[in-house]
């Protein structure tokens, strides 16, 4: 039927699309893609033929010219979908003003999930993952980045960031220092893929071992809340003692 479909694309693992997914690239009469090449070489890899069809370039700042292209095919009604070059679209990807300007005019706005590195790393990490909270890639400058780090030292829940392999000791040398060092922390590096490895330990110590081995490939790292160290029986009793002290006459 007529409407968006946003389509979710393997992070690493060709076969990681689901069988809706390919249904719905299969049919669509529209394709829009973050990266024509990759998307193409997808259907390929799936046998799904294009039949004709074009894959239109989309991302949200190629200009509203491109997001017009894809609104008309859906004022005339036509079956769009739009996919990234890896996960989800609208994590860490474009898609956000095209699900917004669908959505606002008032067209059927869907999604055929699939993987998402963030999910995929929290299943992994061995941290807790009844809260997160994801930040995505860290401002480029140095004090952008701890400005932003402050502002989520308190978070309670973990907090998801992706980062590249060229700047991941930087990152984790500031972590450490505006969110302390012995908190917990995981490194989740090639996931889905054949060299798939999760460094588990606090920052200081995965920081430690980035510095020891240069890491490559694609990574999303995790960091435990924030946590109050356990007051202590003794102190609990010394307060009481001198809350009564305080207040006898
Ligand atoms: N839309 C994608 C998703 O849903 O995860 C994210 C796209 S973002 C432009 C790319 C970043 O996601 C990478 O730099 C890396 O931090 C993370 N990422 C993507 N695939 C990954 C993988 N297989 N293993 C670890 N991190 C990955």
């Amino acid at each position: 039927p007529a409407g968006l479909y946003f389509v979710g694309t393997p992070i690493g693992a060709a076969r990681d699309i689901t069988l809706r997914a390919l249904d719905v690239l299969a049919s669509a009469e529209v394709i829009a893609a973050e990266d024509t090449r990759s998307l193409r070489h997808l259907l390929d890899i799936h046998g799904i033929p294009l039949e004709g069809r074009r894959v239109l370039a989309y991302h949200d700042h190629s200009g509203a010219g491109a997001r017009a292209k894809l609104l008309d095919a859906l004022a005339e009604g036509r079956s769009v979908a739009y996919a990234s070059e890896a996960g989800m679209p609208l994590i860490a990807d474009p898609g956000y003003e095209l699900s917004k300007a669908a959505a606002e005019a008032g067209y059927m706005v869907t999604t055929a999930p699939g993987p998402s590195a963030a999910l995929t790393a929290l299943t992994l990490a061995g941290l807790p993952t009844d809260a997160f909270f994801f930040a995505g890639f860290l401002p480029n400058t140095r004090s952008a980045r701890k400005t932003r780090l402050e502002a989520l030292r308190d978070v309670p829940g973990t907090l998801v960031f992706y980062e590249s392999p060229k700047r991941v000791a930087e990152t984790l040398s500031d972590m450490s220092a505006v969110l302390g060092g012995s908190r917990p922390a995981a490194l989740c590096r090639e996931l889905t893929k054949k060299f798939e490895e999760i460094r588990r330990g606090t920052l200081d110590s995965i920081g430690a071992s980035v510095a020891d081995t240069a890491v490559r490939g694609e990574i999303v790292l995790l960091v435990d809340r924030a946590r109050s160290e356990p007051v202590k029986e003794t102190d609990i009793e010394q307060s009481l003692r001198d809350a009564l002290e305080s207040h006898s006459v």
